[in-house]
């Protein structure tokens, strides 16, 4: 099965903002205009919502003016990465997980206009609990066409789950009350209730689902949608939850040529999340709602996005190994206590630009401040020291006089100066401590 293209429309709409930004050095006001414009374009192309779009579009450029550099990664890098984190925000961030009642069967109440798949859903979600090692009992409340009834009982005997019918004369809430009794007595994990979809939203369909809704007391109402109506999807999805109250969405036919409105706009437009998504008419063709994962598709940038990532923890990993050489030649000088600090200052105004990026996070504020603050103080000292002291501190170490004139020099105390050259012994020792932990593998970060 070919699934790369999904969203394929998107995903080239974006490209043409990222090329736009080859051979710039940096993202400006001015350069990102046209890139804004593509993706702006490649948004409602793909049927997001246009309030959505706005904000989308609007978080993007705050984030890329003022950006600064990171060492190797390109504007146009960046930006696919800044893209990157607001799409995965813009799904919800993390994935939303069904949720399981701890004392009694789980309740799934399935709701969804006639032709999203909600039939085809209920089986594929036994056999997806099934799986998981739940058991599970359809209910079939389907009470107006009878050819759904039957389609639901041949879809569970082939996932093997029971099918609770009382045909088509009883009362939705009436069977639902039943089916969960049945479900109850047979210890079923998991219930799932079918109701009738109509063409369309009217008053009837509302009271019913309120009514079974009452019945079932459901663990999980969810919404089952056509990821092909776009963002008329959200706004459904918006209206059952006034109406009757939801906890998610359930998105169907993904691997068709859906353009990526749906799932783009059903968090943000309805607040509820989507949980799991159909990517196929086959029992196997359901799957979690990834919002990271699905990001990654539409930009299909996988390989950039983590270089992007990878790019801090490699600088880190440079200097380290730098470090480590100096530490076994018992060579720490004041020179590379110098460039360990404007190491640790220049994380630190990365930190603001990149704060998203795994292990720059752990950066506190704070010890950024600090490290800024601390770099001034020792810049101005190790200023004043001749290319000899700041090789070999020793000599400072045994010379008051040379503190003293270094202290002139600098405008700092003699207390200040002793400190910096105390600091460095005691950072030679911390090092030949840390050489131990980066034996077994690790390498030292910031947050240690
Ligand atoms: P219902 O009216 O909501 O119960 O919809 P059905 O379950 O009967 O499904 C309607 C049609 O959509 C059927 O032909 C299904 O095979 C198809 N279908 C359901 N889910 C998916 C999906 O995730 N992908 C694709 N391509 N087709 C699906």
């Amino acid at each position: 099965v070919v699934r790369a293209e999904m969203f394929g429309q998107l995903t080239s709409g974006l490209e043409a903002a990222w090329t736009k930004l080859k051979g710039e050095e940096v993202l400006t006001k001015e350069n990102i205009v046209e890139p804004m414009r593509d993706i702006r374009r490649a948004l409602l192309e793909a049927d997001v919502s246009l309030p959505v779009v706005r904000r989308f579009v609007q978080a993007v450029s705050d984030q890329a003016v003022g950006v600064g550099l990171i060492r190797g990664v390109k504007p146009d890098q960046q930006l696919v990465k800044i893209v990157n984190d607001e799409l995965v925000k813009l799904m919800g961030g993390e994935v939303s997980e069904l949720v399981f009642s701890k004392s009694g069967p789980t309740v799934i109440l399935l709701a969804g206009l006639q032709g999203v798949g909600k039939t085809t859903l209920c089986a594929k979600l036994a056999n997806y609990l099934k799986k998981q090692g739940k058991s599970s009992m359809l209910i079939a409340g389907d009470v107006y066409r009878p050819a759904a009834i039957d389609q639901l009982v041949i879809l569970g005997e082939q996932v093997g789950v029971p099918v609770y019918t009382a045909g088509t004369e009883v009362k939705p809430s009436e069977i639902a009350k039943q089916g969960l009794e049945e479900a109850k007595k047979k210890k079923i994990d998991v219930v799932i209730m079918d109701t009738a979809g109509r063409l369309q939203i009217d008053k009837g369909m509302m009271d019913e689902l309120k009514e079974v809704k009452k019945v079932l007391n459901p663990t999980e109402v969810l919404l089952v949608v056509d990821a092909m109506t776009g963002q008329e999807a959200a706004a459904l999805v918006t209206t059952f939850n006034v109406e009757i109250g939801i906890t998610g969405a359930i998105l169907t036919k993904l691997d068709g040529d859906s353009r990526g409105g749906a799932a783009l706009s059903v968090k943000e437009v309805s607040g509820k999340p989507i949980k799991l998504v159909g990517r196929g008419e086959r029992m196997e063709d359901l799957e979690p709602f990834y919002p990271d994962r699905m990001a990654g598709r539409i930009l299909g940038m996988g390989d950039v996005l983590s270089f992007v990532e990878k790019a801090q923890e490699v600088m880190r990993q440079e200097d380290a190994e730098e470090l480590q050489k100096k530490i076994m030649s018992a060579k720490f000088d004041f020179n590379d206590f110098l460039k360990q600090t404007r190491a640790v200052a220049q994380m630190g105004s990365m930190t603001r630009v990149i704060g998203m990026i795994p292990g720059m996070g752990k950066v506190k504020p704070a010890q950024v401040r600090e490290a800024e603050k601390n770099l001034k103080l020792m810049e101005a000292m190790i200023e004043a020291m001749t290319p000899e002291e700041r090789e070999k501190p020793e000599l400072l170490a045994e010379s008051p006089d040379r503190r003293r004139r270094i202290a002139k020099d600098s405008g700092k105390t003699e207390q200040q100066v002793s400190q910096l050259v105390a600091q460095l012994f005691q950072m030679r020792v911390r090092m030949k401590n840390l050489m131990g932990i980066m034996e077994g593998g690790s390498i030292p970060t910031l947050s240690n």
